[in-house]
């Protein structure tokens, strides 16, 4: 649903966060954090972190082996009787798809959550060629009918309460909606229903996709996933090529992960296995199978060493409900489906540093993500050399920060590596600051510093830092 604009401005965007929705992300995220802590400790810390360094080790292997996996992935999907399909970008993969939909006569097509179809924008592609696309996800269907994208890469919909999607199923469907889990569950399967049935194609993504038997493996808790991969004539299913894994053995230890991380359970209701048509004693599937690798970047960021490991992802959601600044200003905020700490390395990479610059710098580089990835990729490590790399540039790509940021950062880079510049500076600002100063704070910066100050006091600048630091060396 989501369409990505030309250049995210998280800083407007924070603005824009309606007052109810930090406590409203805040309750959701704790909840899970708290369901997945309690699973930790069951399975016991050093298990946990034997499991975490597996996860970690099998998708670094698998994506630094990705041409080998991927072309035997290919093989084992062809021999199975579907069709294999590379994408160099997200215009290529939304053509693909379309060609196909176009193909098959195809006027509604149903859909299962996919990460990898919001990255490229293919519901806006397949509409604007009169298709009709509907989410099926529960969370997905209610920020479908809300106009909106997911605001979580796990649980779309998670922000609203129960009263809030009870009232838009009276304005969109028209029903006698009661605000109660059940009820709201009902009416969305009993419209869906319908709506499987009419479909003339079924699009899913994958979260994984096992080289040895070329097996698309979704992860849901609903049965929306299962009912679009069977019940449409014809299946895609959309995956980034680094959603490759060897085999079987190493899926057991990435589920065990990714159920853990994602919503605090053992396993997940649904996990499918899609191993293209369906055999001659299966009694249901489609007629056709497609996959559809989509690389989008994906090769530029492995090309990077010390971003490779954003690869290694496997969008369980964790560092987004641990981050303090994803508690604070929810998804949205990051104009990009993929939102939180894994979309702040991420859609840089993707997008380019014109578009996406802003979001490394959406982090307190806490490490609180760091702590909690199940595949322990250095989160803040990437984020500070995507920083670097809009400030200064990169092998991979150009500056894109505006000059007088860059200016300012090379001022204070200066300052403080120079003792006696450090030292005037630093006895100029405490004579500049006195007259805001109270009591250790600042209350109001003058434009253009008042950011900070909009919405808390910024600590005075401690002039005497260096005197207090000689005279604790001494005392120790
Ligand atoms: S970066 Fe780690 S914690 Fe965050 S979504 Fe990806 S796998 Fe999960």
């Amino acid at each position: 649903m989501s369409q990505v604009p030309a250049s995210i401005d998280f800083r407007a965007n924070a603005q824009q966060v309606p007052p109810k929705m930090p406590a409203a992300v805040q309750k959701a995220t704790a909840k899970f954090l708290g369901t997945r802590a309690a699973l930790v400790e069951a399975l016991g810390n050093d298990f946990w972190q034997v499991l975490r360094q597996a996860g970690h080790d099998i998708r670094l292997h698998s994506i630094l082996h990705m041409d080998h996996y991927l072309e035997q992935a290919e093989r084992a999907v062809t021999a199975a009787g579907g069709h294999v399909h590379w994408a160099t970008d997200a215009a290529a993969a939304c053509g693909i798809v379309l060609d196909i939909a176009r193909r098959h006569g195809v006027r509604l097509a149903v859909k299962s959550k996919s990460m990898a179809t919001e990255e490229i924008g293919l519901n806006h592609a397949l509409e604007a060629e009169g298709i009709r696309v509907l989410e099926t996800d529960l969370g997905e269907y209610i920020v479908q009918l809300k106009g909106m994208g997911p605001a979580h890469i796990v649980v779309p919909a998670f922000h609203l309460s129960k009263e809030e999607i009870a009232d838009l199923f009276r304005e969109k469907l028209g029903v006698d909606a009661q605000p109660e889990a059940e009820n709201l569950t009902q009416i969305a399967r009993a419209k869906l229903r319908e709506e499987f049935l009419a479909a003339d194609l079924g699009i899913s993504g994958g979260n994984f996709l096992i080289a040895e038997t070329g097996t698309v493996i979704t992860v849901t808790n609903e049965g929306n996933g299962r009912m679009c991969c069977t019940v449409p004539p014809v299946h895609v299913a959309v995956v980034g090529i680094d959603k490759v894994v060897p085999d079987w053995e190493s899926l057991t230890v990435l589920l065990k992960l990714l159920a853990r991380s994602a919503t605090g359970q053992k396993l997940s209701c649904y996990t499918q296995f899609i191993s293209g048509l369906p055999r001659a004693s299966e009694e249901t599937g489609p007629q056709e199978f497609h996959l559809v690798l989509v690389d989008n970047g994906r090769s530029r960021i492995l090309r990077t060493p010390e971003c490779r490991e954003t690869s290694l992802c496997i969008r369980c959601g964790a560092c987004l409900n641990i981050c303090p600044v994803y508690n604070s200003v929810g998804g949205y905020t990051y104009g990009y489906p993929i939102s939180g700490p894994t979309g702040a390395m991420f859609a840089p990479q993707i997008l380019g540093g014109a578009a996406a610059g802003a979001l490394p710098f959406a982090s307190t580089l806490c490490g609180a993500c760091n702590d909690i990835c199940p595949v322990k990729i250095p989160i803040t490590d990437i984020l500070l050399h995507l920083r670097h790399r809009v400030v200064e540039g990169d092998e991979q790509e150009g500056r894109t920060a505006p000059y007088p940021l860059k200016v300012g950062a090379q001022i204070g880079a200066a300052a403080m590596s120079t003792p006696w510049l450090y030292r005037v500076g630093s006895q100029l600002l405490k004579r500049l600051q006195a007259p805001l100063v109270s009591e250790g704070w600042i209350a109001k910066l003058p434009p253009p510093l008042n950011r900070w100050t909009m919405s808390r006091p910024f600590p005075a600048f401690a002039a005497d830092f260096r005197r207090w630091w000689r005279s604790r060396k001494a005392g120790c």
